[in-house]
C-alpha cells in the first residue's frame, strides 16, 4: 500500500481522486470506482503498489508496437484493476474487480528492474490492464528503468488526467493507445467512460514526443460503420499520418458475447479506409495476414513479421534502403 498521488481532501475525511477523468469521490474506508484506491482516515492509498499479478517477457510487437525497436524484448507487468469497464475486455479476470484485493507478497520497483535486466529486456511495458490504475508503482519503476538504460512503454486506454500524465510523460518512451471508437455514446455505453479525454491524451502523448501506435478493436454492429472508422483515420491523420494504426479483430468475450467474431473482410475494409485517409502504416491485427511494414513511397517490404516475430528487417538508418525514404519510428534498425 502506498499513498496515492493526485487526490484532494474534501469535508469529513472524504477525498476526490484526480488521477483519471472519473474523479471519484471516496468516503473513508471505501474504495474508488475500480476498487484499487482506498480512503483510510482521509488519505487515499494505492492498494496495488508492489503487487504485480503478471510479469513476463514479450516481443514488443505483441503490445503492438511496430515502429519502436522492432524485435526487441519487453518485460511486461500489470497489477489488477482498470479505470474502464469495457464489456468486451479480454482480460476481465484481472481488470474487473468486484471486491477489494488482498495481497501477501510485495515486489519492489528494484525487483522489477532486476528481473527485466536478468531477462535481457530492452524495455518495461506497463500492460495487460491499465497502467493508470497502478500509476504510483509505474512511476517509480519507470524512473528506475531510465536510470538503468531501459525504455518504458505504456499500453493504455488513454484515460488519465493531464497533470498526472505530464508528470510521468518524461519517462514514457512509447505507447500503444486504444482508440475504441469515435463515438462518445460507445465509450459511455460499452466502456463506462468518455471519448474526449482519450482524444486529448493521444494528442498529449504525441506533443510530448512519445512514440505512439494506435489500436482499434473492430466489433461488428458496434464500431464498424464506415463513417466511424473514417473519422478515426482522419483524427490520426490530422495529428500525424505516420502514426501506425492497428485495426484488430474482436472475438466474443466477457459481457459482449452476442457480437460475432470480426470477419477478415471487415478488417481488410478498415485497412483500405485507413489508407484512403492518407495513413502511411495501417496494420490488420490478429488475423494472421498483412502485418509487414511496407515503404509508403516505393512499396518495398521492409519489416517482415511472422506472428509476433520479426523475420526480416531491411530498414537502414530508419530509411528504406531502395528509395531512401525516411521510415517513421524509433530504433527501427537497432540490432
Ligand atoms: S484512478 Fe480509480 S479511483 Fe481514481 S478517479 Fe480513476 S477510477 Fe476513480
Amino acid at each position: 500500500m502506498k499513498q496515492a498521488l493526485y487526490f484532494t481532501s474534501l469535508v469529513d475525511d472524504i477525498v476526490q481522486c484526480n488521477l483519471c477523468p472519473h474523479h471519484c469521490t471516496i468516503r473513508p474506508n471505501d474504495t474508488g470506482l475500480r476498487r484499487v484506491r482506498k480512503n483510510i482516515d482521509g488519505i487515499l492509498y494505492s492498494l496495488v503498489y508492489g503487487h504485480p499479478i503478471a510479469q513476463s517477457i514479450d516481443p514488443v510487437e505483441k503490445k503492438p508496437l511496430f515502429h519502436f525497436y522492432p524485435g526487441s524484448r519487453t518485460f511486461s507487468i500489470a497489477t489488477v484493476g482498470c479505470n474502464l469497464k469495457c464489456k468486451h475486455c479480454q482480460n476481465a479476470d484481472i481488470s474487473q474487480l468486484h471486491e477489494e484485493p488482498n495481497f501477501s507478497t510485495e515486489i519492489s520497483p528494484d525487483d522489477i528492474i532486476r528481473s527485466a535486466l536478468e531477462q535481457k529486456a530492452e524495455s518495461i511495458s506497463y500492460t495487460y490492464t491499465e497502467p493508470t490504475i497502478f500509476y504510483e508503482y509505474a512511476f517509480d519503476i519507470a524512473q528506475l528503468a531510465h536510470s538503468k538504460g531501459l525504455k518504458n512503454i505504456f499500453v493504455t486506454n488513454g484515460y488519465i488526467e493531464t497533470e498526472a500524465f505530464q508528470q510521468i510523460a518524461p519517462f514514457i518512451d512509447a505507447a500503444n493507445i486504444d482508440l475504441k471508437a469515435m463515438s462518445d455514446e460507445f465509450y459511455k455505453r460499452i466502456c463506462g467512460a468518455r471519448l474526449q479525454p482519450v482524444l486529448d491524451a493521444i494528442k498529449a502523448y504525441v506533443e510530448n514526443d512519445i512514440w505512439v501506435d494506435i489500436t482499434t478493436l473492430i466489433i461488428h454492429g458496434y464500431n464498424d460503420d464506415e463513417k466511424g472508422l473514417s473519422d478515426i483515420a482522419g483524427f490520426i491523420y490530422d495529428i500525424n499520418p505516420d502514426i501506425p494504426w492497428h485495426v484488430t479483430g474482436f472475438s466474443p468475450t466477457y459481457q459482449l458475447t452476442e457480437a460475432p467474431p470480426t470477419s477478415v473482410s471487415m478488417i481488410e475494409k478498415a485497412v483500405i479506409i485507413g489508407k484512403d485517409a492518407g495513413l502511411s502504416y495501417v496494420y490488420p491485427g490478429n488475423r494472421g495476414f498483412g502485418e509487414h511494414t511496407i515503404c509508403p513511397v516505393c512499396g518495398k517490404e521492409l519489416i517482415r513479421r511472422d506472428g509476433f516475430q520479426v523475420s526480416t528487417n531491411k530498414t537502414l538508418n530508419n530509411s528504406c534502403p531502395d528509395c531512401k525514404a525516411r521510415i517513421s519510428g524509433i530504433g527501427l534498425d537497432w540490432i
